[in-house]
C-alpha cells in the first residue's frame, strides 16, 4: 500500500470482480483450520474476532464493541474476513460510498465504516472461533513483558 486510501481502493477493485474472496491482513495470526472454516461455511460473510482487541468506537457513548460477539453488536474486523459474491451483490456500493465521509477512506477507519454500514442495513457477520491474533499486538506485549522482567 502506498497511500492511506489504497486499502479502500483494493476493496473497490475486489467488489468490481464480484468474486468471493478471503481478506487476510499481513499481521493476522490465525489457527490452522481458520481458512478451511471460512471456505466451507455456507454463510456469505464471515470473520474472526481478534483476541484481546479492545478498540472502542461509538461516538459520544463509546462501547467495547470488539469484545462482544458479532451477533450482539460486536465489530467484525477485516483481519481475516470472507466475502462471498451474494454479500458483494447485496451491497454493491459499499466501498464506493466510503469516499462520502470525511475521515474516509483511510485504511484505519475501514473496519468501523464496514461495521456501521452493515449495521444500518441489518447485516450480521457470521463469527468463527477461535479468535485470531494481531502480530503487532503480540509483539508489543512481548516487549512489555520483557521490560517488566528486567
Ligand atoms: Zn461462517
Amino acid at each position: 500500500m502506498n497511500g492511506d486510501d489504497d486499502y479502500a481502493h483494493y476493496f473497490q477493485e475486489r467488489w468490481r470482480r464480484e468474486e468471493s474472496f478471503i481478506n487476510c491482513e499481513h499481521d493476522t495470526i490465525f489457527h490452522k483450520d481458520s481458512i478451511e472454516q471460512l471456505v466451507y461455511c455456507p454463510e456469505p460473510w464471515c470473520a474472526f474476532a481478534v483476541d484481546g482487541n479492545d478498540v472502542t468506537i461509538g461516538g459520544k457513548d463509546p462501547v467495547l464493541t470488539t469484545l462482544k460477539p458479532f451477533n450482539e453488536g460486536g465489530l467484525a474486523p477485516l483481519c481475516l474476513m470472507k466475502f462471498e459474491t451474494p454479500f458483494i451483490l447485496r451491497f454493491p456500493n459499499l466501498w464506493d460510498e466510503a469516499w462520502l465521509y470525511d475521515d474516509l477512506p483511510s485504511w484505519h477507519h475501514l473496519d468501523a465504516y464496514l461495521y456501521e454500514y452493515t449495521k444500518e442495513r441489518s447485516a450480521v457477520c457470521h463469527q468463527h472461533y477461535p479468535n485470531v491474533i494481531n502480530a503487532n499486538k503480540m509483539y508489543r506485549q512481548k516487549i512489555q513483558n520483557l521490560r517488566e522482567d528486567l
